[in-house]
């Protein structure tokens, strides 16, 4: 065995870069899930999955830590606690989860219930979510903020809803909106909390920056602004207008557009203010980020911690305030992405390897064959450590020309493989060669993506990692097993889908913030299994994903530590493929019934036994109720 070590491994996934101090690789080589950090309890998250996997949960799973949830809310509610006390600030902090992030029953129950000591609230971008947030939130004091596209229906809840003593604020995103909700108080005879979303002009940055700007789809200009404050003076409502919202994007990779979109936003607020308004709140919206890669100087990345946004905001609001002589307001976050993000971990197996290495030549070319053979046979005996370069040259040039020749008729499919096999017998020569000569990573840099091996994984792209395909979102991948043992093979990952697009050939690379094209894995050995974790799903994932090739939703868990160990809090079965195929209007007796029919006509005719008919309904049955992926035989 090589000299490797779990700390190593650790060092080459940079898991205690962007872990946060979730994550760590322990003494055995397993990931480790350490929720409260590396003094409290932790759980093995390899021997979790065997455990889990014993039970009949099934591959690719979700696995959830509700604590790691707790952790967050608590993290984020000290850091303004910790910057009011700090700067002397003399208003509140009133987080709101918005729950279009993920709105899972179990994970807002788990989020109202951790932030009820902080009054923390949520946030809805539409009809269905307020119907969601108003069955699930009692919390007194928290604020429920409606955003989003506005009807009457949604509006006449959300005001309703101020009956029940709910803390609703109905943020007017498009100007049509003011006069929908003057109309609906005057009905019910209340005086609404209503908000204004202004649409600033600092842009922010990174992947997600068209919430911001003139052009932006949501929130008020200037001149909108002064127009609704107009018109609310008129109804007598100025009172009304309780908050200032604006939201610049998420993942904002960089403290300073969020500090110079704050400067912005708080002159609107301060001159709100002067004008009459009501405002108690300054709703700075969504957009904290967290460090996908651990580089912390990357669009999957942040260059700046909790405490240092924590502390921007309240230093930035308290110095201009002050200088206007306004009353310092409470503060709004929107955080979604920071709440929940870390704590779900996508489990999958790999079910086969595709590998390129060849280390035997093909029987050796003769006169007789076209040259091309023999000059891949001359690169083959000639290659040494001083022409590498050279020959490496040569070696992409007989590629292209083997390529040509193929297609013009000149080599028979014979010749193709042969000239192929030769091909990767040569790189992989070369490959080994490389690795000690000076100079030579541009040739290993190329040899490994030519030579790169593919994992095919149980899971599908489409459903469980969406913004991977969609934005080109970088996610840690990294085994959760094995890391006492060096990885010695570069790859790339494969989904069950039959669709090019779903695979990861993008990597993090924790040291430069630039992805990397292959990730390091151990050798795959058939009947072992083989478990890659995928982590940081927790926001936006689970929602946005699709049914793509009908891959339904995995199984997925709810794990607490207690200590002593862990406790299943709840297991939400994944999709059955009946389910899937409701969803495009299957319906399984008519599906049944049309297969049993076939049987019977084929029975008549004698081309089937009853027997084999029997086992045919009973796998098209059994397969109806089974999950979407890959499932090993009982
Ligand atoms: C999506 C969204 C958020 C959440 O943003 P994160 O970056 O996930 O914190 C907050 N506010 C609004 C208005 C949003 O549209």
């Amino acid at each position: 065995m090589s000299n490797w070590s779990p700390e190593k491994s650790a060092d080459l996934f940079g898991i205690n870069n962007w872990g946060n101090g979730y994550f760590r690789i322990n003494g055995s080589g397993n990931v480790s899930v350490t929720p409260m950090g590396a003094n409290g309890p932790s759980v093995d998250l390899f021997e979790l999955t065997q455990d889990l996997l014993d039970r009949g949960i099934r591959v690719p799973i979700m696995i959830r830590f509700p604590d790691i949830i707790k952790a967050r809310v608590e993290l984020l509610n000290n850091c303004f606690s910790k910057a009011f006390a700090d700067h002397g600030y003399r208003g509140s902090y009133r987080g709101v989860y918005p729950i279009k992030v993920n709105q899972q029953r179990h994970l807002v129950q788990e989020l109202v219930k951790y932030g009820k000591d902080y009054s923390m609230g949520l946030e809805c971008g539409s009809k269905p979510e307020l119907l969601v947030v108003l069955a699930l939130m009692h919390t007194p004091d928290a604020l429920i903020i409606c955003n989003g596209f506005k009807d009457a229906e949604y509006i006449e809840t959300a005001i309703l809803s101020q009956k029940l003593g709910r803390n609703t604020i109905i943020v007017v995103d498009r100007k049509e909106e003011l006069k929908m909700i003057i109309d609906v108080a005057k009905k019910f005879n209340s005086r609404p909390k209503i908000g204004f979303r202004a649409k600033l002009n600092t842009q922010g940055a990174g992947k997600w920056v068209d919430s911001s700007g003139a052009r932006s789809k949501f929130g008020l200009t200037s001149v909108e602004i002064v127009d609704g404050i107009e018109v609310l003076k008129q109804e007598g409502m100025l009172d009304c207008l309780e908050l200032l919202h604006y939201h610049i994007g998420s993942q904002v990779p960089s403290i300073q557009s969020i500090k110079s979109s704050l400067k912005e936003g708080a002159r609107f607020f301060t001159e709100i203010y002067k004008m009459g308004a009501g405002l108690k709140y300054i709703d700075v919206g969504g957009g904290l980020g967290i460090d996908y890669d651990g580089s912390g100087n990357s669009d999957s990345s942040v260059n700046y911690s909790e405490q240092e946004y924590a502390n921007d905001i309240v230093s930035v609001l308290q110095t201009l305030c002050d200088e206007k002589g306004i009353p310092h307001p409470s503060i709004v976050t929107e955080s979604g992405r920071f709440l929940v993000a870390h704590h779900s971990v996508l489990v999958f197996n790999v079910m086969g390897v595709n590998d390129l290495h060849r280390n035997e030549p093909p029987s050796p070319a003769s006169k007789s064959d076209p040259s091309i053979m023999q000059d891949l046979q001359y690169i083959f005996e000639k290659v040494n450590k001083d022409n590498i370069n050279e020959c490496f040259n040569d070696l992409f040039q007989a590629k292209q020309e083997t390529l040509q020749l193929f297609t013009y008729g000149v080599l028979s499919l014979e010749q193709r493989a042969w000239c192929e096999s030769m091909y990767f017998t040569i790189a992989t020569k070369m490959m080994i060669m490389a690795k000690s000569v000076p100079d030579t990573d541009d040739i290993i840099a190329n040899l490994s993506k030519e030579l790169c091996d593919t994992y095919y994984s149980n899971f599908s792209l489409f459903q469980s990692l969406p913004d991977s395909w969609a934005v080109g979102q970088l996610f840690p991948v990294i085994p959760i097993h094995r890391h006492e043992q060096e990885p010695t093979r570069e790859a790339t990952l494969a989904d069950l889908t039959c669709d090019s697009d779903g695979v990861i050939e993008k990597f993090i690379d924790t040291k430069s913030g630039e992805p990397k094209e292959t990730l390091s894995l151990h050798q795959f050995n058939i009947g072992e299994q083989y478990y890659l974790g995928v982590f940081l799903t927790g926001a936006y994932q689970e929602i946005l994903g699709d049914l793509h090739n009908l891959f339904g939703d995995t199984d997925a868990v709810h794990i607490s530590l207690n200590g002593i160990g862990y406790t299943i809090d709840h297991y939400v079965p994944g999709d059955t493929v009946t389910e899937v195929l409701s969803y495009v209007q299957y319906g399984r007796s008519e599906m049944v019934d049309n297969v049993r029919q076939a049987t019977e006509e084929s029975i008549q005719k004698g081309t089937i036994t009853k027997q084999e008919a029997k086992l045919l309904i009973k796998h098209y049955e059994e397969g109806l109720s089974g999950y979407t992926y890959l499932e090993e035989l009982e």
